[in-house]
């Protein structure tokens, strides 16, 4: 199995939070994305409920959840490295690359996308899948792979980055926010962000998604329109 383009992010309920839309849409377009995680997800004990829950059961009904988010955006192929939620920086790094770069090469993308290099949120797990994924598209373990993005953040605005793929989401919430449900573990921290669900708070309206490396090249200079093309959808 192939997909044009593959998420690399670090926990089930990532690619819900910062790219449900884009997803989604990608899907809508006949090209149903692939998505790489590097854990399970079995560190996150936020919820009362899940607090006597072992790391394996709880990685295990991220799992699932996953599963049913994955059905509601369109994802066509989920991995999961199943590395410990929360030590992804003690990692061996070669041993990382390595795995991520076979995943990735498993579904030969031409684009793939993953957090920024300070994780979005400084999460380390975030600053993790960042660094790895970014070493392996870049530094040649990933033939398919064009096209390197970045989710959009505050510290890549500091630097005088733009983002190249911006997402309106508004027409797209109710999948979001069904995709966000279906991570019923995390819930708890999901309305901390988003609120009530049944709407779409203009904060968390859009997505952004900075183009950082392609064919070899650090942050090429793009029109929106051309990255649009690129990734099949639809032009704004
Ligand atoms: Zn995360």
């Amino acid at each position: 199995m192939t997909a044009p383009v593959m998420f690399c992010y670090a926990h089930p309920d990532d690619e819900t939070f910062l790219s449900a839309g884009l997803i989604r849409t990608l899907s809508d377009q006949g090209f149903p994305p692939a998505l790489l995680l590097a854990t399970s997800g079995d560190a996150g004990h936020k919820n009362g409920a899940y607090r006597d829950w072992t790391r394996e059961e709880l990685g295990a009904l991220r799992e699932q959840e996953m599963a049913v988010a994955a059905q509601v955006l369109g994802i066509a192929d989920v991995r999961f490295l199943r590395l410990p939620d929360g030590r992804l920086q003690e990692t061996d790094e070669a041993l990382f690359v390595r795995q991520v770069a076979e995943a990735i090469n498993r579904m030969q993308p031409a684009a793939v996308f993953t957090f920024p290099p300070d994780g979005g949120n400084g999460h380390p797990d975030h600053r993790a899948i960042s660094r790895i994924v970014s070493k392996a598209v870049t530094e040649g373990h990933c033939g398919s792979v064009r096209r390197l993005y970045y989710v959009f953040s505050d510290s890549l605005a500091q630097e005088g980055r733009i983002p190249a793929v911006k997402i309106d989401t508004l027409h797209l919430w109710p999948d979001k926010a069904d995709a966000l449900r279906a991570h019923d573990s995390q819930i708890e921290a999901i309305r901390r962000y988003f609120g009530d669900l049944s709407l779409c708070l203009p904060e968390r309206r859009y997505e952004a998604f900075a183009l950082a490396w392609e064919d070899g090249a650090w942050w090429p200079e793009k029109t929106e329109r051309q990255a649009l093309e690129e990734l099949g959808l639809p032009l704004s």
